[in-house]
């Protein structure tokens, strides 16, 4: 078993043996088998393993419960994780199997959102939510969503503007399907 280490390198996990339930059952019943004392008709026949094949067999079994109870791992489950730094330096991880694209990821600590893209050659791609606005002068500048409160200072990133984020109406048609 293997998995990826962080310069991608395959790492080995060692191996992993694992207890075939049908060879356990099959074993089982060798094993109580030789338990029977033989009849006189086995015996006369010269059916049935003699101990000598019996002590092979056991040896046998033995040795290869020894190397399933000594394997270092076992039942094991690696789920697959993604780290990315926030822009608060908090570490996000998250489990990439259950994400889809355009899934919300938020940060635990500071509450940025990001949207969940695509996995590219193992790296994951991430798209910042966020709202734009623009200036008087004509720059679209950005806000993080989870910075868009009302009275949150803004500045746009062209000119010497400043303003707050206020609660605003704002009349849309009614698109089809949506009206109720
Ligand atoms: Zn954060
Ligand atoms: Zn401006």
């Amino acid at each position: 078993m293997t998995t990826k280490g962080r310069d991608g390198q395959e790492v080995s996990l060692s191996t992993e043996r694992k207890l075939d339930p049908s060879w356990a059952t099959k074993v089982y019943d060798t094993l109580g088998n030789f338990l029977h004392v033989p009849t006189v008709r086995d015996v006369r026949k010269g059916r049935g393993l003699t101990y000598e094949e019996k002590r092979q067999r056991c040896t046998e079994y033995a040795d290869r419960l020894q190397a399933i109870l000594g394997s270092p791992i076992h039942s094991i489950y690696l789920p697959v994780l993604f780290q990315m730094e926030c822009e608060c330096g908090f570490q996000i991880t998250r489990r990439v199997e259950f994400k889809r694209p355009g899934d919300l990821i938020t940060c635990g600590q500071c509450g940025s959102q990001h949207y969940f893209d695509s996995i590219v050659d193992g790296k994951v791609r991430l798209k910042p939510r966020r709202v734009n606005w623009t200036c008087g002068c004509g720059t679209q500048n950005i806000l993080p969503v989870h910075r868009a409160k009302v009275g949150v200072e803004v500045r746009c990133t062209n000119c010497e503007f400043s303003g707050r984020v206020v609660q605003a109406f704002k009349i849309l048609p009614i698109s089809e399907g949506e009206s109720s």
